[in-house]
């Protein structure tokens, strides 16, 4: 996510509100929007080595990276900006699309949090 991005869709993003609805995945749209969704590569507390997604271990969890599920690994500015409710031509169905994908998302990593923080008693 680019500052010259941000300039490029501003039209979109201060008119698309209703795309919102009260669920998890439309706040979290809305950090994505901003560009303030809080993955592994927004934490300014973990180093280059403790960043990387915990779904495929692979790559950095960049806000690109979670959209674009682990695997897309050419996509342009405007399929994010697409995905994310920032282009010209709104897709509502990508944009829920996008809303379920960052729910999972989020389950996943309180998931992955929660076992850290509180690890199950076994025995
Ligand atoms: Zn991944």
């Amino acid at each position: 996510m680019t500052l010259e991005m941000y300039r490029t869709h501003k039209e979109s993003r201060t008119t698309a509100t209703h795309i919102y609805d009260n669920s998890r995945g439309s706040a979290l749209l809305a950090l994505a929007r901003a560009g303030i969704l809080p993955t592994k590569c927004f934490n300014i507390f973990l180093t280059a080595s403790d960043n990387y997604c915990e779904r495929c271990g692979v790559h950095p969890e960049t806000l690109a990276h979670v959209i674009f599920k682990c695997n897309e690994f050419y996509h342009t500015n405007e399929d994010l900006a697409a995905r994310l409710g920032l282009s010209k031509e709104l897709n509502p169905a990508l944009v829920n699309e996008t809303k379920r994908l960052l729910e999972a998302w989020d389950r996943e990593r309180r998931k992955g949090s929660a076992e850290k923080l509180a690890p199950e008693v076994k025995g």
